[in-house]
């Protein structure tokens, strides 16, 4: 079992599953070829894959393409099933700086045969978050800008009132087609500028007032 580190409280709470959202800023949906979607796209990552700011992501040798997706991450504070749009403000319990990484090259190989993308998904070490700042403690704005850099350039910078759906309307989505239960993730999607990381590259990244993150590839 994995755990989230909570800002301001004494002991980490276990996660759940990790739900996650692509294709949720524009310029990222036209960066990889996609068309914006209609409806959230939803897929999982295991919670064994999780990682905390400050430990190793470890390159699988099974891809030679690994990229980086820096994402904001919302923490669920209650178990909920179909939720209308108050409910699913409510339970965002808090806030965190994520990265989805993800083999892109097994991801193509796998779309283009029309298979699940999970492999390119769930490695370990695949989930990289922050500490979590609680929604007491901070109220988002959607104004605050989201990046990432790799060595020190950065490579991902944007706002997040630039999201498809929001965080609100993710939360109510997800709701309408499975159980979220407290202590689940949702990673949100990614800004445009996703690429690849090698090994011993160091990655930093920050969602302003909400968190920063740091991870060396191994
Ligand atoms: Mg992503």
């Amino acid at each position: 079992m994995k755990n989230i580190k909570i800002k301001n409280l004494p002991f980490q709470i276990p996660a759940g599953k990790i739900i996650c959202i692509g294709r949720n800023y524009a310029e990222h949906a036209k960066e990889l070829g996609h068309e914006i979607p209609e409806k959230p796209v939803l897929f999982l990552k295991p919670s064994s894959s999780l990682i905390q700011s400050g430990e190793d992501v470890i390159h699988p040798s099974f891809s030679n393409e690994m990229h980086h997706e820096v994402e904001l991450v919302l923490l669920i504070g209650k178990t909920i099933k179909d939720a209308d749009k108050k409910l699913a403000e409510d339970v965002i319990a808090g806030y965190a700086v994520g990265l989805d990484m993800t083999l892109r090259d097994l991801q193509n190989e796998l779309k283009k045969k029309g298979n699940p993308w999970t492999v390119s998904k769930c490695f370990d070490t695949s989930a990289v978050i922050s500490e979590v700042i609680l929604k007491k403690d901070y109220t988002l704005t959607l104004d605050e800008e989201i990046s990432l850099s790799v060595n020190g350039t950065v490579r991902q910078k944007e706002k997040l009132n630039k999201m498809i759906f929001k965080p609100v309307e993710i939360v109510e989505y997800i709701s309408s087609m499975m159980t979220i239960e407290e202590g689940d993730l949702i990673f949100t999607g990614t800004p445009a500028g996703v690429g690849k990381v090698n090994r011993g590259d160091t990655i930093n990244a920050e969602i302003e007032n909400v968190g920063k993150l740091h991870c060396n590839v191994i």
